[in-house]
């Protein structure tokens, strides 16, 4: 949409308004058959024709181009009232100049900066409304340390204040405590399954050394009465050809030999 002719002082050559609104061109482009539009006027006819709005010569969005540039010159040389003059605004000024003084007219109406506050005041007197917003906050007189919105300062008790904070505090420190009680819990219980296991694998490893020192024993006791056994003239026996075949290939080892004969002399007599 174009600027309303009506806030312009002065005469405004008729090449400077819009085919489709037919106020002066805001952010205008131009057409190859040399008609110009505000942007959004024209976006918004070609969503629905493809064709000039003034002479229906063929035209999509590709072939628009800027406006020239005297054309340009002459728009923003414009002189137009603010759109703040109903509220009392009297600054005429360039079409070019416009937005930034707009940014800046003491008449314009803007928000109030506080948080939850719903006001709309002119800029010239938004001074005058933070110093009395509801919604405007600051620290607690007597010292409670609370941040207040004047709207509810006169609800404020400090005593009530500071009893709820200790007790969100507390609330907040048993279940920190009981968080850490559940942790070490669950680590313990993995400690102890650690110490069964180990425990199991000691005993049975006792097992086995207990095995092992039976064997030893055993062997030792043999050894012993082997020892005890006279060198030469063991109980005649008669040996078979493998048994003498033993005793020969065995000759390099007589502790060995002495045992096997040892076991055959039981075995037979
Ligand atoms: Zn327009
Ligand atoms: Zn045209
Ligand atoms: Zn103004
Ligand atoms: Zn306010
Ligand atoms: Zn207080």
């Amino acid at each position: 949409m174009g600027y309303d002719l009506e806030r312009f002082v002065g005469y405004v050559n008729e090449g400077l308004l819009c085919c489709v609104c037919r106020d002066v061109l805001e952010r205008p482009l131009q057409a190859p058959c040399e008609h110009a539009y505000c942007s959004s006027c024209i976006s918004t006819w070609l969503v629905h024709h493809h064709s000039c709005p003034e002479d229906r010569l063929p035209l999509d969005v590709g072939s628009l181009k800027p406006l020239y540039r005297y054309m340009r010159n002459d728009l923003n040389r414009l002189q137009i009232r603010c759109v703040n003059a109903a509220q009392g605004c009297e600054v005429v000024c360039s079409l070019e100049s416009l937005h930034s003084h707009e940014d800046e007219c003491e008449f314009a109406f803007i928000s109030c900066a506080n948080t939850g506050c719903p006001v709309q005041v002119e800029r010239r007197g938004l001074e005058a409304h933070l110093s009395e917003c509801s919604f405007r906050s600051r620290e607690c007189p007597n010292g409670c340390g609370h941040t207040l919105l004047s709207i509810d300062q006169s609800q404020h008790n400090c005593v009530a204040e500071l009893r709820t904070e200790v007790e969100m505090l507390r609330v907040e420190m048993l279940c920190k405590v009981e968080e850490v009680r559940r942790e070490m819990e669950s680590r313990l219980d993995s400690q102890r399954r650690h110490m069964v296991q180990k425990e199991s694998q000691l005993k049975n490893e006792v097992e086995e050394l207990k095995v092992k020192s039976r064997k030893i024993t055993y062997e030792q006791k043999t050894l012993k009465t082997v020892a005890s056994f006279p060198r030469s003239g063991y109980p005649s026996v008669r040996l078979c050809s493998a048994e003498r075949n033993c005793k020969n290939n065995n000759k390099r080892n007589p502790l060995k030999l002495h045992l096997r004969l040892y076991m055959l002399q039981l075995i037979k007599s």
